[in-house]
């Protein structure tokens, strides 16, 4: 069991009127009430039902760490800095057109479409910006579609509500894109899968992107209007440290604001986040400290490991040994994000023994609190 479950109530009462909302999208298209409307999960109509989905797979309500990770990676939860990792590796997609499309090397994008011509997956789930560069998700179903759906939006937008609306009877076999938040929601409905819903046997692949934080849509979307106009923007960007920017590409010009002006729009929920590699994927990805285009890549499954090979095999991805002062780094930024989080959390219940949502063990929990850090900083 990996949630005590209760309705929609008390999803509101515990996480969206607190603040913790990930607007990952787990409890939208399962059920008529719920919707994502202006950056915010709101309810249309009231629900009495005292059980749900919603709550169930939300990624704020009570998560026993041990059952996702004994579902995804046949084992418990080691609560290293990284989580389980099979081969850690440096990749660019070997094609030129896919890494001028992408955010950094394009090894997401590469990884999706060889899915799709090999026959891993059918459709690919995954954001693309609206005109008005707000996130928006998709399912793509050729390689050319993926390439639409390239570069980072750093809003968060509700990416399983993508999934759930996918046709009950579909036999659509699946890949997709999220942040860690995402999917650790996902993580719970393959735990638990929803009966009347997708088949989650169908979701054979799933990319998580490395996050720090993410952007509160509706606040940061006010920003853009106020100080860039969104229409020209053709990619945003937030170079790893110690840059301290982010940075707006409109057509051959960046506009660049400090991090810290930016940082003012993140999702609360953010703060009590313990994830920062996606941990519950097949495969993490994010950008590698100092070496520009490449993507550092964690394989964290069989199923990971086998697509790297054909990728590797077929020259999609050019793949290199990530520097060992890299790793040394992202463990570093991890186990950082993972004290903050736990730290955060008990200032906010005043009680260690009430970590929210957080099934850990006492041990972790403990380690996590005698950790010390720094303000926050980086990305
Ligand atoms: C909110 C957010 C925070 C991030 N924070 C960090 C960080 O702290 N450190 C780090 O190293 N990397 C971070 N990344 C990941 C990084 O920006 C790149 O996405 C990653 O390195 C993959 O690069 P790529 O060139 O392979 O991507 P691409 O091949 O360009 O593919 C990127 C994929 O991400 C999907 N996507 C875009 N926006 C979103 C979104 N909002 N939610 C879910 N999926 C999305 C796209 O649909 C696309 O499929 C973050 C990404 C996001 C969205």
């Amino acid at each position: 069991m990996v949630t005590k479950t209760k309705g929609v109530g008390d999803l509101f009462k515990e996480v969206i009127d607190k603040g913790l909302c990930a607007v990952c999208g787990a409890c939208v298209g399962d059920c008529p009430y719920m919707v994502f409307y202006r950056g915010k999960i709101r309810m249309l109509d009231f629900c009495n039902r005292t059980e749900g989905h919603c709550y169930e797979y939300c990624p704020r309500t009570f998560t026993d760490m041990d059952a996702i990770s004994d579902k995804i990676h046949g084992m418990p939860y080691i609560g290293d800095e990284i989580g389980t990792v099979r081969k850690v590796l440096m990749a660019r997609a070997g094609d030129g057109k896919t890494r001028a499309k992408a955010q950094y090397g394009g090894t997401v994008s590469t990884l999706l479409s060889l899915a799709l011509d090999n026959g891993l997956i059918d459709a690919a789930i995954l954001s693309k910006n609206t005109d008005d560069k707000l996130p928006a998700g998709f399912v793509a179903r050729s390689p050319v579609q993926v390439l639409e759906g390239a570069g980072s939006n750093y809003m968060a937008y509700p990416a399983l509500e993508t999934l759930n609306r996918m046709p009950r009877d579909s036999k659509d076999r699946l890949g997709i894109v999220v942040t860690p938040c995402q999917a650790i929601a996902l993580a719970k409905m393959k735990v638990s899968p929803p009966s009347q819903r997708v088949n989650m046997d169908n979701v054979r692949l799933s990319i998580g992107l490395f996050c720090t934080w993410a952007l509160a849509y509706d606040r940061f979307y006010e920003f853009i209007k106020n100080n860039v106009s969104p229409a020209k923007i053709k990619k945003f960007d937030i170079p790893p440290p110690p840059a301290n920017r982010f940075d707006f590409y409109i057509g051959k010009e960046v506009k660049s604001f400090s991090l810290d002006e930016i940082r003012k729009y993140r999702m609360s929920t953010c703060a009590y986040c313990l994830d920062m590699t996606a941990e519950f994927t097949d495969i993490s990805v994010g950008s590698v400290e100092g070496i520009e285009g490449w993507n550092t890549v964690l394989v964290r499954t069989q199923r990971g490991m086998d697509i790297i090979d054909d990728a590797q095999k077929k020259g999609k991805l050019e793949i290199k040994e990530l520097p060992a002062q890299n790793l040394v780094h992202l463990k570093e930024a991890a186990l950082i994000k993972k004290a903050r989080a736990v730290q955060a959390i008990v200032e906010k219940t005043g009680d260690r023994n009430n970590l929210i949502y957080l099934g850990i063990s006492d041990k972790l929990r403990e380690k996590l609190l005698a950790h010390r850090v720094t303000p926050q900083g980086g990305h």
